[in-house]
Formats: structure tokens, C-alpha cells, sequence
């Protein structure tokens, strides 16, 4: 063979490979903040991505306006994982610095929250910051890799802020160090902000020190709060971080001087992740210090907005004190695509319940005719292992589940393709068993947990235990008379309060949904 003729076979062979590539690997498109279009993702090293979402400020519970964030960083980061990255996911917890506007305005938000409630910065942060990860838990967020507190960080905020000052970039007013928008020509890219137009509709009686009404705190020295409680040596004297600088400091630590996602609502594009840009990129030079921006549209009541700050907010904890679980209002988070506002109302999360119990009983009968298949495929999930249907129809309902992710996280299109699959009476129980388990990996409902908890282990009150087993008891009497009537009412106002029967040659069991 000549030298030509094997190069030519080379070229095909790597065409081709190539073709395989691109049309097995599953691409990954991101609607990015910064430049308002969708993109494909591209990490800066392969295999691996660096995701800072911006977390909870630790001065009360979170809404469920703030829990619709993190699920969109949970979704986020368990669809990167199964599109095969490696993911650091950093999260930081706000526990100083941060004012009620977050424009350097207002009180900070927990000092005013410790003296409200006659505990100390440190307790308050503390409770709250358990509570948040309760909450998380309880909708199945994963933790993520590092979760950080602004408090034990000053140190590298400290260094950063020596790093932007040496750069030219800041001033000293009144006490506190600034940072001089007017010297970072990127300002506005994020947020489509014209400094010249933002400086005309100034408003007036905002802070006089600063240049620019964009200017933001780097560092109070003195200020307004001469009694904060929680103060630090610095270059520029006794005093505190602003708010911004802690998100740039501490994902700049854990994730490099440019890193690949970073995500939050949509209220941090024009002030909080303008600015941590401005300060990360006059920091070290480097730009874009972080290649995708991901921003979750607002959970909105009736009324409007919801906000910490406002006091009239609805907890995850006061859903379940309605009787929801947790997961209802997860899976009413998923019904919408995370750049769509969400209008909360209590008959939407009612639908999103009734639609959940329902799938936990289809989840329940597949595993039920699933025989000896079920607990390999229930121990596969435990392990996180990916289970694969086998037929080729079951197949493209997880193509199409996957695409559906790749094309901007559509949570709603991935939960139609997992009900397209538990409902095909064409699958065997089995396969469609698995391939919801395996869509579950991402969607978090907990389904193969579902599958583990008998009704009384679930229930853990003995009174509903017994109240179950007498209607049991009645129900049968009722369909020993052929009082069919009777019997379908006393299953559909079990059904009703969450608890299914099932009838088995060895009787009737009962589960809680
Ligand atoms: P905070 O604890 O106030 O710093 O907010 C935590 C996260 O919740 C941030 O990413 C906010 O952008 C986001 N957020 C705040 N309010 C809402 C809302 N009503 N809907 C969705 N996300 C929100
Ligand atoms: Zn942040």
C-alpha cells in the first residue's frame, strides 16, 4: 500500500469517528445571561465544570421563591453529572455583609435579624443555615460539592479587594472603599446597562460618597453601622466586607480564576453579578471570569412579588403544615421551565400533588408486575447506577428525555417523556420501571424510594395505622355484601388522603403516596 492511499484511509477513518462523536455525544445548550442567547456548553476542561450558585443569606428561613433557585442549580448540576461531567458545584452562604438593598442601602439584613430576635450574628446564621439545609434536603436537593461561609472567608475577600485597589480600581470615601465603575469599561455587558443612562436617573439622596451611583462597597470602615456586631482588621481600618465581594472571592478560591457556570435569580443580573464581575475581572485580568451565566425567572404569588425582606412569605414548611410534602412542591417547580416566571397559587400545588400520587401508583403497579426484576433494578438506582431499558422504544422515550435537558434544562418536556414512559402499556413493567428510575436521577422525585416504604413505616402514626385498618376492615365487609358502592368510596377517600390500597391474594395492604 502507497503512503497516499493510507492517509486518504486515515482521513475516512477519522471523518468518521468524528461523526460518531458528534452524533453520540450529547450536547449540552445553555441559555447564557451574558450575550442573551442559547449556546452550546463547552466547559474550559474537558470532562470537567466549575459551578458557583449563589446561596442562601442566612437571616430567616428560605421562601419558596428562594427554593425554586436551588432547584434550578440542583437540576443544573444532576444533568451536567449525567451527561458524564465531573462537577464541582460551590455554594456560599451569606452571613455578613448583606444589606436590605442590595445596592449598599438599607440595614444589614442580620444584624437587624439578631437584634429582632435577641440572639447573636453568629446564632441566627447558625439556625437559619440548618433550617436551609433541612429544607433542601426535604426537595431532595443535592448538597452541593463545597458549601462555604462568607464569615470564615474575610481573609481571602481582604486579598481580592488588595488585589483590585493595586489595579487602580477603587477609592476611599467617607470610610469605605469603593470600587469605581467608571474605570471598567465591561460594566453594563451583563446586565445591557448604559452607565451614561443610568447616571441621568440617579436617584437622589443615595449614597453621597460615591462617584458613580453604581459604585459599590468593597470594604465599610465607618459607616451608618456603627454597631456592627461582627468587625475585622483590614488595610483600610476596623470593618466589614460589602456584599458582592464574597462571591467573587470565595468561587475564585474554590474554582480558579475562571470557572464555567455561575447561576442565580434573575434579580442578581444588574446589580450583584454585575458587580462581582467588574471586581473579579479587574482583579485578576482575566476575562470572562466565568463563561455562562444561568439566571431562574421568579416564583410569583397572585399578589406579586414574594421577598424575605417583606415578612408576608410562604415557607416549605408552611406547605407541609398544609399537608404537602415537600416533593409536591417540587414537582410543581419542575412543571415549569426555569426562565419562565411561575405564578404560585395552593390549586396549582394541589394539581402538582394529585399528579405526583398518581405517579408514585404507577411507580408502585410497575414494580408490582416487575416481579424478580424489580429488586435489581431498585438496588441498581441505590447505587446511582444508570439502569437501561433494553427495548428500542423505551430507548427513545430516555433519547428524547435527555434531549429535552440538553435543550436548556426543559424540565417540563423531561416530565412528559417520564410519564410517556410509565404509562406505555407497550414496555414491560420492568423496562419501564428502569428507564423512570433512571429519568428520576435527575428529576429527584424519589421514586425508588418510594418503592421501600410500606404505608405504616411511612405513616409512623400508629392512629392513622389503625383508622386504615378499620376502613380496611369495613371496605372488605362492604365487598363480601357486593356493596361495590361502598367499597370504591371508602378506597377513593383513602386515596384522597394519600394512602393506596392494594389488593393481593394474601389481602389488602395499604401504602402512603
Ligand atoms: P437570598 O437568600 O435573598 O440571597 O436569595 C437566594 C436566591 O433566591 C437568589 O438566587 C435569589 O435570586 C433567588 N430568589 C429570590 N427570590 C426569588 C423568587 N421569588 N423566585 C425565584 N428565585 C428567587
Ligand atoms: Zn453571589
Amino acid at each position: 500500500m502507497n503512503s497516499e492511499f493510507l492517509f486518504i484511509i486515515s482521513r475516512v477513518l477519522i471523518l468518521f469517528r468524528i461523526s460518531i462523536t458528534v452524533w453520540t455525544v450529547m450536547a449540552l445548550t445553555l441559555y447564557n445571561t451574558l450575550g442573551r442567547s442559547l449556546q452550546i456548553f463547552e466547559p474550559l476542561k474537558t470532562g470537567r465544570v466549575g459551578f458557583y450558585g449563589c446561596g442562601p443569606t442566612v437571616y430567616n428561613y428560605a421562601h419558596i421563591g428562594n427554593l425554586r433557585a436551588y432547584v434550578t442549580h440542583d437540576i443544573l448540576t444532576r444533568t451536567l453529572r449525567r451527561l458524564g461531567y465531573e462537577v464541582t458545584h460551590v455554594m456560599n452562604i451569606t452571613d455578613v455583609g448583606h444589606l436590605s438593598g442590595d445596592n449598599d442601602e438599607g440595614e444589614d439584613k442580620m444584624v437587624r435579624s439578631a437584634e429582632e430576635r435577641g440572639k447573636s450574628v453568629l446564632e441566627i446564621a447558625d439556625f437559619y443555615t440548618r433550617a436551609f439545609f433541612n429544607d433542601t434536603g426535604r426537595m431532595n436537593i443535592l448538597k452541593p460539592t463545597v458549601v462555604c461561609k462568607a464569615i470564615e472567608h474575610v481573609g481571602e475577600m481582604i486579598e481580592l479587594i488588595k488585589r483590585i485597589e493595586a489595579k487602580g480600581y477603587t477609592y476611599s470615601a467617607g470610610g469605605n472603599i469603593y470600587f469605581d465603575v467608571g474605570k471598567f469599561p465591561r460594566y453594563g455587558d451583563l446586565a445591557l446597562l448604559r452607565l451614561d443612562e443610568l447616571k441621568a436617573g440617579a436617584r437622589v439622596g443615595a449614597d453621597e460618597n460615591k462617584r458613580n451611583p453604581q459604585d459599590f462597597v468593597l470594604w465599610f470602615t465607618r459607616s451608618k453601622f456603627e454597631n456592627q456586631a461582627l468587625v475585622w482588621d483590614s488595610p483600610w481600618g476596623r470593618g466589614y466586607p460589602g456584599w458582592h465581594i464574597e462571591c467573587s472571592a470565595m468561587s475564585i478560591k474554590y474554582l480558579g480564576e475562571q470557572f464555567d457556570i455561575h447561576a442565580g435569580g434573575v434579580d442578581h443580573v444588574p446589580i450583584h453579578h454585575t458587580n462581582e464581575i467588574a471586581q473579579s475581572e479587574a482583579a485578576t485580568g482575566k476575562h470572562p471570569w466565568v463563561k455562562y451565566w444561568v439566571h431562574n425567572e421568579f416564583l410569583v404569588l397572585d399578589k406579586g412579588k414574594m421577598s424575605k425582606s417583606s415578612g408576608g412569605f410562604i415557607t416549605l414548611q408552611s406547605l407541609a403544615d398544609s399537608g404537602y410534602d415537600p416533593l409536591d412542591y417540587r414537582y410543581f417547580l419542575l412543571g415549569g421551565h426555569y426562565r419562565s416566571q411561575l405564578q404560585f397559587s395552593w390549586e396549582s400545588l394541589e394539581g402538582a400533588r394529585n399528579a405526583r400520587r398518581s405517579l408514585l401508583e404507577q411507580i408502585r403497579r410497575l414494580a408490582g408486575n416487575a416481579g424478580g426484576d424489580r429488586a435489581d433494578i431498585r438496588a441498581k438506582a441505590a447505587n446511582g447506577a444508570g439502569v437501561s431499558p433494553c427495548s428500542e422504544k423505551a430507548r427513545k422515550y430516555l433519547a428524547a428525555f435527555d434531549k429535552a435537558l440538553e435543550e436548556d434544562l426543559s424540565t417540563p418536556r423531561a416530565l412528559a417523556e417520564l410519564w410517556g414512559i410509565v404509562r406505555d402499556g407497550e414496555l414491560s413493567p420492568g423496562e419501564a420501571l428502569a428507564g423512570a428510575l433512571d429519568m428520576d436521577r435527575v428529576l429527584g422525585l424519589s421514586l425508588a424510594e418510594s418503592l421501600d416504604k410500606t404505608g405504616t413505616e411511612k405513616a409512623g402514626d400508629p392512629a392513622l395505622a389503625e383508622e386504615v385498618e378499620k376502613l380496611i376492615a369495613r371496605r372488605g365487609e362492604a365487598k363480601k355484601v357486593k356493596n361495590y358502592a361502598e367499597a370504591d368510596s371508602i378506597r377513593q377517600s383513602l386515596k384522597d388522603r394519600g394512602v393506596v390500597l392494594e389488593d393481593t391474594p394474601s389481602g389488602t395492604v395499604w401504602r402512603l403516596l
